[in-house]
């Protein structure tokens, strides 16, 4: 079965992502455990949670994924925000166990001065600490970003050197087909290019580490380093670009995860779930 869904909203309690997700078609979804914006987690209590087990159980909706806050950055030299990171990350993957949920996707950060190398060890010591202290099935799964100015984790090289020095079986990594446009570490979605694509995250992080992907269109150009999400069919990569993508074994068993603007602004729709579904 092909999961198609979006990142929806939790407004209202955790529950009501399920009618969201059942409005615009979707039957995989990812959400906000707690404000985006803010640091705080106010972890859900057992009758919200116990109310989202059994809605979700009710709908054919699955995996969950939970997206972290973006002010998350466990590259940083700042050992504040570092600590900040790692503990929110912390209460995101209790609430990830809590609801069963697949895992948490997060961005790395900036290094700012910090070496390359040196970055990349605090990342791997950070994830670490992390999954020491929520023991379970839940994963943390890194997503790749646009490659702007000393962010962490654009090429899977980069991805690859923290799983490799993770080493676990809950650490995995989510693909988005915009940022990876935007860095350029993909310029075309050609059938021979999104093979050599997966040939290298393949080559770096391992098979069936990719655990999900992020389906979006893209307003900048390749090697833009500016990460604007588009409709899909409505920017850059075009949808040509994931009509060939559906073709490919190792990106149409995964599951696919909208983050667009929408056709009248309101975030993922009915409408891109059915262009995407139509390129299957
Ligand atoms: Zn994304």
């Amino acid at each position: 079965m092909i999961k198609i869904g979006a990142h929806v909203s939790v407004a209202g309690g955790l529950h009501k992502a399920i009618k969201n997700a059942e409005s615009i078609g979707a039957n995989t979804i990812q959400i906000f455990g707690s404000s985006p914006r803010q640091w705080r987690v106010k972890l859900p209590s057992k009758k919200e949670t116990d109310l989202f087990k059994e809605k979700i159980k009710e709908s054919n909706i699955g995996p969950i994924f939970l997206h972290a806050p973006y002010l998350v950055n466990i590259a940083t030299p700042d050992d504040i925000i570092r600590d900040k990171s790692i503990n929110n990350l912390i209460e995101q993957m209790k609430i990830a166990e809590l609801i069963e949920a697949e895992g948490v996707i997060f961005h790395i950060g900036t290094r700012k001065d910090l070496e390359i190398k040196d970055a990349l060890k605090k990342c791997s010591e950070a994830i670490k600490i992390i999954l020491e202290k929520v023991p379970g099935k839940t994963k943390l799964i890194i997503e790749n970003n646009a490659g702007e100015g000393t962010k962490v984790g654009t090429t899977p090289k980069e991805i690859g050197i923290i799983i490799k020095q993770v080493n676990s079986s809950r650490v995995g990594v989510c693909i988005d087909t915009a940022h990876s446009f935007e860095s350029g570490i993909i310029d075309e979605y050609t059938p021979q290019k999104i093979k050599s694509f997966f040939d290298e995250w393949e080559k770096e992080i391992g098979k069936n580490k990719i655990i999900v992907l992020h389906i979006n269109d893209s307003k900048t150009l390749s090697g833009s380093c500016r990460d604007r999400h588009e409709n899909i069919g409505e920017g850059y990569i075009g949808l040509q670009g994931f009509k060939n993508l559906a073709k490919e074994n190792r990106a149409n068993k995964l599951p696919w995860i909208l983050e667009v603007p929408g056709f009248s602004g309101e975030g993922s729709d009915k409408e891109n779930i059915k262009i995407l579904k139509s390129c299957f």
